[in-house]
């Protein structure tokens, strides 16, 4: 499979390419050259598969070329091998129509998980393969960061740095990323909102004084290997619904739009999705960009859901580019005015294009409180704040009631104990698989917020290429 960048410039790459680059080199981000399709037959052939054969199936046609069918298997088994449940993806019930699907069941408690276990492979495969090493630098609104770090720590031929905006992760996040002590981890604090560390990263792609000196990778959204791994859940949780022959909806909270991607992406590759609702907390940039076209950033708002409190969504490039007739030159154009003045308007293409699946809803402080109590009072299930911001989305969904509505759960509700035992009045424990991080000392280096000095830091730290 060949790759192309959004904003048409960047050389094609392979699938091993793309995974290493990241970000390509102007600036946009890469896509498929084209969605393989699965037709009605064969996506009834996969129903009853286990879950790391599922994933093999799907993601075949994407990593062809870079990985047999064998290798690619052999990753997924040894990637979700480490979840904690069979299933890797459990679907349960809530009511009549409405589903949750559990994405927490990894090492770390959030979805990043199911991307990210399997990403490490991936570096660490490729990088033996060239004789190469990657410098990994990402930022992290709490839940990226400890699943990246789970998954590369120790691993031959990475060094990760990680940027968290300082005060603003959970207790618990926080422990999971700073007590991983390996020597080729590095938690950066840094002054300043999730926004600010992500521009930090996005403008070290761009500097080429770093990237002729280190091979840089990106664990963030923006790396094509994620959204692809994330496709395979929602064919999971569509299989066990009836698809081909029953359509579906999905509710999904949204931060950077990575995850709603991949249901985009499954929905272009033949999985019949009625819907794909963007669930948002007051950080509503995608919803007022789905529903009226201004796609302007406004104040940041800190709430109860950090890894949704999020300006500026990457991967809602990748969306205007594939509705808008995937003309890279011009969405290069449209987004550097964005990058110029924060806001723009979707064109109408762009808008039409998005308005067939999509449609979005946000949820503020107290309606997210009251999903929340809905879920454990009426179907005894104690969720954490991003999913019931997605239910909130769910219950309060227009659609034919015929047609069963899933929300992503997102992150185990112990990862944010303190606003589930506002709203329900239950502590919801950590599982034993997350160990003694209250125990463990943290290692942590506290950063300025300005790029100089997260360069500088990483400039010293960081491994040449070879
Ligand atoms: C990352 C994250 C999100 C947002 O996902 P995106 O792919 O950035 O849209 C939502 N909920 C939780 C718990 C997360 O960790």
């Amino acid at each position: 499979m060949e790759y192309i960048s959004t904003r048409g410039s960047a050389p094609a790459l392979d699938f091993e390419g793309v995974t290493l680059a990241g970000l390509a080199s102007d600036g946009g981000l890469y896509l498929p050259c084209e969605w393989p399709r699965f037709d009605a037959d064969e996506i009834a052939a996969m129903a009853g598969l286990p879950y790391p054969e599922l994933a093999a199936r799907i993601m075949a046609p994407f990593v062809a070329g870079s990985l047999s069918d064998d290798e690619l298997l052999t990753l997924c088994r040894a990637a979700y091998g480490r979840f904690a449940h069979a299933a890797v993806t459990p679907l349960v019930q809530l009511d009549q129509r409405q589903w949750l699907l559990e994405l927490f069941h990894g090492p770390t408690l959030a979805f990043k998980d199911v991307a990210l276990q399997l990403l490490g492979l991936m570096f660490e495969k490729f990088l033996a393969r060239r004789g190469s090493n990657l410098t990994i630098i990402g930022a992290t609104s709490g839940d990226t960061g400890s699943a990246a770090i789970d998954a590369v720590a120790g691993r031959e031929g990475i060094d990760i740095f990680m940027l968290h905006p300082s005060g603003r992760v959970s207790d618990v996040q926080r422990r999971q990323m700073t007590t991983v002590r390996a020597p080729n981890v590095h938690n950066i604090a840094i002054e300043g909102s999730f926004d600010d560390a992500q521009r930090h990263v996005k403008r070290m792609f761009a500097d080429t004084g770093m990237t002729s000196r280190f091979n840089i990778g990106a664990v963030n959204s923006i790396n094509w290997a994620r959204l692809m791994a994330q496709v395979v859940y929602y064919f999971a949780a569509g299989l066990q619904l009836g698809a081909p022959h029953r359509p579906i909806a999905f509710s999904v909270p949204t931060g950077n739009f990575g995850d709603v991607f991949a249901g985009y992406v499954a929905q272009r590759m033949g999985l019949p999705i009625a819907r794909l609702i963007v669930a948002t907390n007051v950080n509503d940039i995608l919803h007022r960009a789905l529903s009226e076209g201004d796609y302007s950033t406004g104040k940041l708002t800190p709430t109860a859901t950090p890894s949704m409190d999020i300006q500026v969504s990457s991967n809602f490039e990748r969306l205007l580019f594939d509705c808008g007739g995937r003309d890279g030159a011009a969405l290069a154009q449209q987004m550097r005015a964005f990058e110029q003045t924060g806001a723009m308007r979707l064109t109408n293409a762009q808008r039409e294009g998005a308005s067939g699946l999509f449609t979005s809803a946000r949820a503020d402080a107290a309606e997210m409180a009251r999903a929340l109590r809905w879920a454990h009072e009426q179907a005894g299930q104690v969720i954490d704040p991003h999913t019931a911001v997605g239910l909130h989305a769910a219950l309060a969904s227009d659609l034919d009631p015929a047609i069963p509505i899933v929300t992503l759960a997102t992150a185990h509700p112990a990862k944010f104990p303190d606003a589930v035992e506002r709203a329900t009045g239950v502590r919801p424990a950590l599982p034993m698989r997350v160990g003694d991080i209250f125990a463990r000392e943290e290692a942590c280096s506290h950063l300025p917020g300005d790029y100089e000095a997260v360069r500088d830091f990483i400039a010293e730290r960081a491994t040449e290429a070879g």
